[in-house]
This record gives structure tokens, sequence and C-alpha cells, in this order.
């Protein structure tokens, strides 16, 4: 998807896949560093244990404590998180979430960071619905104290119905996810309103049951492949300066994942 907009746009660039084991983190970005590398993605585990061996980190990545997405600015290597940023982009295609209610479902890393990045976008009420408890509160309790949103938590026992006035429902769960075709969500799907912006995380596949559902209610329905390919389009900005258009990589990631 990347190395498909490096071509498009005549850049002279590499974006290669690097496995590096846990205990060699820090051997990594040094080599990194090393090499003169503009920057990197890192994914699980290293979203968190990789700060400890960069420079600095960027507002969104500071206030979850996690990152995605290494940025060489100067002489230093700089962590932010494009996960969020990348859903907000594709949000933004639908409604600016200012000022907006919101219902979130989950609470690991993605739900993390894309609650930060919609409270620090002016959302005012962000409603956490998440299975296990504690894990919802850190969620709650962070953006209660960190940011100007207000968050409660409602814990997943049984089927939830999105309360009136809610203008955006997020999936931020893994349900859904390939090969979990069947899995939905248990919300009352009555309560998804016609007009109501619902977005799910899943890429794989990116027509979730839960995107199905809300279509069939007239809601405006955002897939998961939209935060997958802006969060590409942010990290690529970041590292080069250059705007990459976003329909090469989706093309190219729909093509992977019909594969
Ligand atoms: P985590 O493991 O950190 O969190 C998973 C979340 O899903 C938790 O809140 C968990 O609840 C909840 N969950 C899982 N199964 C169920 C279930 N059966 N019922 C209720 N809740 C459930 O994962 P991530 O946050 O890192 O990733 C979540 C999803 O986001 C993944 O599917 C991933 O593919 C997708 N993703 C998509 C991206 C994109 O660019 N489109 C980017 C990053 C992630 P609990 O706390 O109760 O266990």
């Amino acid at each position: 998807m990347v190395e498909a907009a490096y071509r498009h746009h005549g850049l002279d660039v590499r974006y290669i896949n690097c496995e590096v084991p846990p205990d060699r983190l820090g051997d990594a970005v040094r080599g990194a560093r090393a090499m003169g590398w503009i920057g990197f993605h890192c994914s699980l585990p290293h979203k968190v244990s990789v700060i400890a061996h960069l420079d600095g980190l960027g507002e969104s990545a500071a206030l979850m404590g996690a990152v995605n997405c290494a940025v060489r600015r100067g002489d230093q290597l700089i962590g932010e998180n494009t996960d969020g940023k990348g859903f907000l982009k594709s949000l933004r295609q639908a409604i600016d979430p200012r000022g907006k209610r919101v219902v979130l479902f989950g609470a690991g890393g993605a739900a993390r960071a894309i609650a930060v990045e919609l409270a620090l976008a002016g959302a005012t009420e962000i409603t956490v619905v998440n299975r296990d408890r504690a894990r919802g509160a850190l969620l709650v309790d962070l953006l209660n104290s960190r940011t100007s949103a207000a968050a409660a938590l409602v814990e997943w026992n049984n089927t939830i119905a999105i309360p009136d006035g809610v203008d955006i429902v997020v999936n931020a769960t893994s349900i859904g996810l390939s090969p979990d075709f069947a899995g939905r969500l248990d919300v009352d799907p009555a309560t998804l309103r016609p007009g109501m912006v619902v977005a799910d995380v899943i890429p794989n596949p990116p027509r979730t049951g839960f995107i199905r559902d809300a279509e069939a209610r007239g809601c405006v329905a955002i897939d998961g492949l939209g935060m997958l390919v802006n969060q590409g389009v942010v990290g690529i900005k970041y590292w080069t300066g250059v705007d990459v258009d976003a329909s090469v990589m989706r093309r190219t990631v729909e093509a992977i994942f019909s594969d």
C-alpha cells in the first residue's frame, strides 16, 4: 500500500518490513538512525517500549503513551501515533467531530488512539463501552484528566441502546475481523438512527456486519479501510512532506484483501 503511493508519486523511497524481536528493539532503532532512515512504523509488541529509544513524542502519542510511527526531524527521531489521526482523516470526510457526542466501543490500543484524537479535535462527550471494566475505566480517566472531553464508562454486559442525540458511533473492538465474519456488536440496531455517522476500525473485511446494519438503518457508514489507508497517508506526509493520493493506496489494499 505504501510502496504503491511511492511509485505513483515518483518518490525515491522504499518501505521494507523487518521482524524485530523485543530484546533487539534498541539495536533496531540505533540501526535506523545509523542508516539515515526518514522514519519507520512499528507495530505490536513495540508500540510502548519503542518510546524509550526515541528523542521525543508528538502531542497525541504522549497522551496515549503509544507510538506507531517514528519520524526523523533534524537529528531527532520523534514518535507519533497515526492510527487515531488516520481515523480522524477518514471520519472528517463525513463529519467534523467538534462539539459532537460519541459512543465508542472498545478500550484497547485502537480505541485509545481514536478517543484521544476525537477529544483533541473537540468532541465534547465520549461514552466508552467496554466489556472489561478496568480497561474501560483507564481510558475514561485518561480522557477526563488530560483532555477537555467529558468521558463516561458503560460496562458492556448486555445489549446496548445508542442514546438519542449521539452523532458518531465507533466500533474500535476486534469484533468482525477476519475470520470472525459472523461477529456482531451486541447493539440494538433500531437505535442506529438515519444520518448518524457509524465508523468501524475493521479493515478486513471492510463490510462488517456492523457496517451493513448501519447502512440498512440509513446511517453514514465509514469502513476500517479508510483508517488504514489514511494512517498511511499521514505517515508518508510526516516522512516525505508529500500529500499522497489515498485512492491509489485504497485500491492496492482492496486488491490484497480480496485475494
Ligand atoms: P486490543 O486487543 O488492544 O483491544 C481489543 C478491544 O476489543 C478491547 O476493548 C476488547 O475488550 C474488545 N473486544 C474484543 N473482542 C470482544 C468481544 N467479543 N466482545 C466485546 N469486546 C471485545 O486491540 P486493538 O485495539 O489494537 O485493535 C482492535 C481492532 O482494531 C483490531 O481488529 C485491529 O484490526 C483494528 N485496527 C484497525 C486499524 C486500521 O487502520 N483500520 C488500526 C489499528 C487497529 P476487552 O477490553 O473487554 O477485552
